[in-house]
């Protein structure tokens, strides 16, 4: 039998600290599947297409992990794809109550479908796509933080040639 994870999020956009995850992730399972979500309550920077996009570019030598665009309830998206189980990331004790809150429900709609977290590794706890977003627009230097795909694709967002960084 083939273990596939879903691993959920906005990746908006993606970073090393989702990257460390999914790549993590993938030497665990024997798929993965990157399911970007359209977040209502968060005003996107990049569409979800743009964001797939990124996605994939950054894990095209992973030959286990796909992307996908997602819409809809992710429980029922993890029984359509036939998921074994949902990866999430952790970072700071502040990410733990928002992951119990999903899981719970989650769990509640489909007890057949684990919840695996796999902790962070430390040079990235503190690393999110609101701060990756938020310095970029003032000109910081993110090539540390998320891939060079990535880094092009904001610089165009926000109008700026990364030769002045
Ligand atoms: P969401 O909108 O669902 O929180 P995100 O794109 O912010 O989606 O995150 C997707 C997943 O990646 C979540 O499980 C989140 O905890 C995890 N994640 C985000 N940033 C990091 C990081 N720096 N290190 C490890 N996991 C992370």
């Amino acid at each position: 039998m083939t273990r596939l994870a879903i691993c959920p999020g906005s990746f908006d956009p993606v970073t090393y600290g989702h990257l460390d995850i999914i790549r993590r992730g993938a030497t665990v399972f024997d798929e993965v599947i990157v399911a970007v979500f359209n977040n209502q309550s968060k005003a996107p920077l990049f569409s979800v297409e743009e964001r797939v996009h990124l996605l994939e570019v950054a894990t095209e030598d992973l030959e286990n992990v796909k992307v996908d665009a997602c819409s809809g309830l992710l429980m029922d998206y993890a029984k359509e794809q036939g998921a074994q189980a949902i990866l999430r990331g952790l970072r700071a004790v502040s990410d733990f109550e928002y992951e119990m809150q999903i899981t719970s429900m989650n769990r509640k709609l489909n007890e057949d479908i684990e919840t695996f977290f796999m902790m962070t590794n430390n040079q990235f706890s503190f690393l999110s796509s609101s701060m990756v977003k938020e310095v970029a627009k003032y000109n910081a230097n993110v090539s540390d933080l998320v891939p060079e795909a990535v880094e092009k694709a904001l610089a165009t967002k926000f109008r700026y040639s990364l030769e002045k960084s």
